[in-house]
Order: C-alpha cells, then structure tokens, then sequence
C-alpha cells in the first residue's frame, strides 16, 4: 500500500480555491471550539457527524454545513473525500477522527489535505514511538518496567490504546499486579492480548497538568495556549470516600477521563514548560520530519520536587483544549481575549494563506 504523498495533497490543494477554503472536521472531541474558532476566522465551515450524534452542533449552531454519516468512520469513503474536496477543505485531525478514520486509513487512503503532520499521528498512538520521542532529548518522563517480576514500587498499569484510562490499576509488587490483571479480564475491560501488552510506569504522586501548545511554522514558535487537569471517572469519585472506607470497599480505581477543569501553574514552572515544549518539537523535526505543526498537548504530573514529569502526549489537538473554548489564562497573554485553540488553528491557516504557504503546515 502508498502511503498518501505530499505531492499528491500539493496537487490537490493547487486546484482548491484558496479565498474559499471550507475548515472541516469530525461532529466529536473537540470539533465545537475548531468549527468556531474557523468562523470566526471567517472560514466556511462543515461537520461530518455520525447520524444521532448531530444533537450539540446544532444546537449551537457550529457549522454551516453538516455532511450526515452512518458510521463516522465512512469519513474516509471516497464520495465523502470527494464532497470535502469539491469544498475546498482543509480537515482538522482530533483525537476522535483519528480513531474513526483509523491510522493505516489516514496514512494510506484519505487523500484530502490535513493540517498538521498526518504521519506523526502513528507516533503519539504506539507508547513505544511515544516514548522514542519523549527520550530523544531527555524529557523527563516516568521509569518504566519491561517485567511485572521487578515491580519495586508502586507502579501505574496501563493498556494499549486511547481508552481514557479505562483499566489501569495501580499496583505495588509482581502479586498484585496478577491479582488486578485478573480482575480486569473478569470485568471485561481487558482481554489477553491486553494483558500482555500491559505497559509498567513507576506511579508519579503529584498533580496533574496538560500543558496544550501550538507550534507556528509560519511564525517558528512553540506558545503555551492553556492548561487542564482531568476529571476522571470512578478515581475522582474514589477519593471523595474517607480513607478508612475506601479500605473497606471492593471498589478498584479506572481512571476515564469524563471532563476537563482548566488549571493554572506556579509561575516558576513555567520555564520548565517552554523547555519540554521546544524539547518536542526539537525530536519530532528529527525523527518524523517535517515534525510537529500546529496544536500539541503535553500530559504532565509535578512532583514534591517541582519536577514537570510527562506520561503521555498528543500530537494533534488534546481534548483538554475544551476547557478554554473562549482562551485561557495563557494565550490571553499572548493573544489577548478570545483565543481558543481552534480559533489559533484557523488564524495561522488564515496567515498561510496570505503569505501563499499554505503548502508549508498541510500534508
Ligand atoms: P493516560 O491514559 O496515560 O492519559 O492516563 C490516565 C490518567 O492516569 C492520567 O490522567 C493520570 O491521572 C493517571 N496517570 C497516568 N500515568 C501516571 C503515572 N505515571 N503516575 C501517576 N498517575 C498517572
């Protein structure tokens, strides 16, 4: 199979008319604040929603064109590629459209122009390519454990996939971690396969930060946009339950994200925050040229030592960027009032455009 070649999109994007480009994008995840941010960018814009789901976008009335779907990942049909061509469309990959559409579909047979890097997709999805990119220039990260014989401390356990946490247990020694692997196979949120691709990381104690930034090509700068913290489902409920009475019932921790709370750093951290940013984008240009471009969303936890220690990325815009649809702290800062990071999306194709290179931030 051809993965889907930059001259191909070049072609494509030649014959688009370029004071009529359509910002498009999947009825989910964080299309609300991408489609509102396009308009008022003052793009045309269209959802493509799976039929049901179309409930929120029109009754925030998001777009102005709504292409309806049976299943949302017909996205990569090729009459719909077609209607998004004949609009002149640019399509903004969230989290959603990359589970939907599917990696291998994405890499090999969605031929509409994408902003941002379609290849480094693969790279945030594979914990392995996550963690080459999190190493390549020593971002501080959790250590990790290649056998549950030498867990020593207590340690997350995480599974394959985007899941929202669905799963993960914390355990203290190669027993527990048996015992909870069980336990999650009876409940049905893992199978065997699951099992054994169980992924080991010393548990950090701290707070969590997600850090989202976006990288402008056109301007060669990472900003700092905003920052969340996750409310996740049953642990947030857990730990309103007394200590002692947490003992007592049977109820083992899942950590599914189910909300966003926006969140504020101690200023002193905030070089640090730069820091692992240009960090990242410095690896990505090394190892998935042409790297990062556009939004991206560090998952952090600051430690008692005011360390800022990744467990996750994104490489695409991270549902997170939902708790500061009309801008947060930061990019008010740098932009003033009213920057979402859809809306910074929009503003830096709208700058391309201008400068006549938008060739440059699409693949
Ligand atoms: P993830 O699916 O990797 O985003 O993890 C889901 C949640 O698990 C995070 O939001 C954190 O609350 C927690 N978490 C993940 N990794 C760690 C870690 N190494 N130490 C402590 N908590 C973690």
């Amino acid at each position: 199979m051809n993965s889907v070649g930059k001259d191909e999109i070049i072609n494509i994007l030649d014959k688009y008319d370029k004071d009529e480009i359509t910002i498009a994008t999947l009825g989910s995840h964080t299309s609300l604040h991408i489609l509102k941010g396009a308009k008022e960018e003052g793009f045309k814009t269209v959802l493509i929603c799976e039929k049901g789901r179309e409930t929120p976008y029109k009754r925030f009335n998001i777009a102005d064109e709504y292409i309806l779907i049976d299943k949302f990942s017909d996205i990569v049909n090729l009459d719909i590629q077609e209607k998004l061509k004949s609009m002149n469309s640019i399509v903004i990959p969230h989290g959603s459209f990359v589970a939907y559409a599917g990696l291998d579909e994405i890499e090999n047979d969605f031929i509409v122009p994408i902003y941002g890097n379609r290849k480094i997709l693969r790279w945030e999805a594979d914990r392995d390519l996550e963690r080459k990119l999190l190493v390549e220039e020593n971002i501080r990260i959790p250590k990790k454990y290649h056998d549950p014989k030498d867990i020593d401390r207590s340690v997350m356990v995480k599974f394959p996939g985007a899941r929202g946490g669905r799963g993960y247990f914390v355990a203290s020694s190669f027993d527990e971690f048996n015992h909870k692997i069980n336990d999650m196979k009876s409940r049905g949120w893992i199978d065997d396969s699951d099992a054994e691709q169980a992924h080991i990381e010393e548990y950090v104690a701290g707070c969590n930060y997600c850090i989202h930034y976006f990288y402008s090509s056109i301007n060669n700068e990472v900003e700092l946009m905003g920052m969340d913290s996750r409310y996740e489902s049953n642990i947030d409920g857990i730990v309103r339950i007394p200590s002692k009475d947490q003992l007592d019932i049977s109820l083992n921790p899942s950590y599914l994200i189910t909300g966003n709370h926006p969140v504020v750093m101690r200023e002193s951290l905030l070089t640090q925050v730069f820091n692992i940013g240009d960090k990242l984008l410095k690896s990505a240009n090394k190892l998935v040229a042409p790297g990062l471009n556009g939004p991206f969303c560090m998952q952090t936890i600051v430690n008692d030592d005011l360390e800022v220690i990744v467990f996750e990325i994104s490489a695409r815009i991270d549902g997170g960027t939902n708790s500061f649809m009309n801008g947060s702290s930061y990019s008010y800062l740098k932009h003033g009032p009213g920057m979402s990071m859809g809306r910074r999306i929009a503003l830096e194709i709208k700058t391309a455009i201008k400068k006549g290179e938008l060739y440059k931030i699409i693949t």
